[in-house]
């Protein structure tokens, strides 16, 4: 199957794997990253910004915060208080410390929403018989727990029969490295179907290791000086299947 010409449609990705599951063959497995893939951190970071200006008494910038879409936030947190009238660097540094002491946590992933059309289409590829593995580069020991909690919250499928969170060991260890060794493991659950990353690294990654997948960078927020997608790379701007 040529997957990235035939699957651009993320209604074909369910079609192709309930076709699949019904098959002899290898169960059909479906890759997601979870920040700015299947999640938009934005609450996330809005809530720590709120409780930074009421720790500091910052009433311009816990005033400025109440105006501001929580969704659809820039990637780096200079950019979200630049929104917010907060250009002083070193409030920006102080900001950038208050929130790294609580982004990384069980505690604040409750925030987080699903991107449009997410939990849909992740429920239906896993009611079409795929396998679906959770590879993300939060870290076990601080953020495992609030994970699975919010991906059951928020009804993905999880912690039964054909599903997998695939967390990195350490805080330390960099995404793409652990994405790198991580495929490995991943391959063995199954047939790789369709990835989905916000990554264009991950995604190129996903794309050399793949070449008979499907693969979609979800165009929300990524890091800075991303590298050009590979070809084989479709765009989505959300996961609406229908
Ligand atoms: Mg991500």
């Amino acid at each position: 199957m040529r997957a990235n010409t035939t699957l651009v449609s993320l209604a074909a990705v369910v079609e192709h794997c309930r076709a699949a599951a019904s098959s002899t063959g290898p169960s059909p497995v479906v890759v997601f990253d979870l920040d700015g893939t299947l999640f938009d951190n934005g609450p996330r970071t809005w809530q720590i910004l709120v409780d930074f200006a009421e720790a500091r008494g910052n009433a311009a910038l816990r005033s400025a915060l109440d105006a501001l879409p929580r969704t659809g936030l820039p990637y780096l947190l200079r950019d979200v208080l630049a929104r917010c009238g907060q250009a002083d660097t070193e409030l920006a540094a102080d900001a950038l410390a208050f929130w790294k002491q609580r982004f990384f946590t069980d505690e604040f992933q409750r925030f987080d929403e699903p991107v449009h059309g997410a939990v849909r289409f992740v429920r239906a590829l896993f009611d079409a018989g795929a396998t679906v593995a959770y590879l993300s580069g939060r870290d076990a020991p601080n953020m495992l727990v609030g994970c699975a909690a919010a991906l059951r919250r928020h009804r993905f499928p999880v912690g039964i029969p054909r599903t997998a969170i695939v967390l990195k060991h350490a805080f330390e260890d960099t995404d793409i490295e652990f994405k790198r060794q991580a495929v490995a493991f991943v391959g063995t659950l199954g047939a790789i179907a369709a990835t989905f990353d916000n990554e264009p690294a991950m995604c190129n990654l996903f794309a050399a290791h793949w070449p008979q997948a499907a693969h979609y960078f979800v165009h929300t927020a990524h890091a800075p000086d991303p590298p050009p997608l590979h070809g084989a790379v479709s765009t989505v701007p959300d996961l609406r299947h229908e």
